[in-house]
């Protein structure tokens, strides 16, 4: 069955996080900064593992509220390493290609420029008047640095994913980013 290698998975992050001593105190939870601001229960997501329920990593966008603070494994009264199961949680979620359109964005965005976030034309603006080019020399406009950050990226992140999962194409980042950077007065 299609979902008998991630429940396998799953008990593999049960164990390997000492989940199964859980207790459910819950101090986690209280603990736990995103579980306000967010649908993030720590301690039902360390429930979720414990009863092998596979939504929380096909179906449930909680787990990418966790700041990854380790307050809550800090705290846990039984030695349980929540944040490192949500960690692997995370990449269960990735190989499987679920995670936020947010984050999708963001990777995709990273993938392709080698920055978060694109720089906004007030901020070229600025750099011209400032006698800078317009574009900082970063990888994003270095198509050799740009390539070798992208096998980067294929060894460290995107190993396990299938190619069309991975949220580039080798794209010319400078489509992307604005053609040429050249820069103000004096550049
Ligand atoms: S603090 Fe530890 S024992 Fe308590 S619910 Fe959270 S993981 Fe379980
Ligand atoms: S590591 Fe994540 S789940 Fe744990 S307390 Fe911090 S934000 Fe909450």
């Amino acid at each position: 069955m299609a979902g008998e290698g991630l429940r396998a998975r799953i008990a593999s992050i049960l164990e390997r996080a000492g989940v199964d001593a859980c207790i459910q105190c819950g101090r986690c939870t209280a603990t736990c900064p995103a579980a306000l601001p967010s649908s993030l229960r720590a301690r039902e997501v360390v429930r979720a593992v414990q009863d092998g329920d596979m939504t929380v990593v096909t179906d449930r966008d909680d787990i990418w509220h966790c700041t990854t603070c380790f307050s809550c494994q800090e705290r846990c009264p039984k030695g349980v390493q929540v944040t490192q199961a949500i960690l692997w949680l995370r990449g269960e979620a990735v190989a499987l290609g679920h995670y936020p359109a947010p984050h999708t964005a963001a990777l995709a965005e990273i993938s392709r420029t080698g920055n978060v976030f694109p720089l906004e034309a007030e901020i070229r603006a600025v750099r011209g008047q400032l006698s800078l080019p317009l574009d900082p020399p970063d990888c994003a406009h270095d198509p050799e640095e740009l390539a070798a950050f992208h096998r980067l990226l294929e060894v460290l992140v995107f190993e396990d994913l299938a190619p069309e999962r991975r949220p580039y194409a080798g794209e010319d980042t400078r489509e992307v980013t604005g053609e040429g950077s050249e820069g103000g007065e004096g550049s």
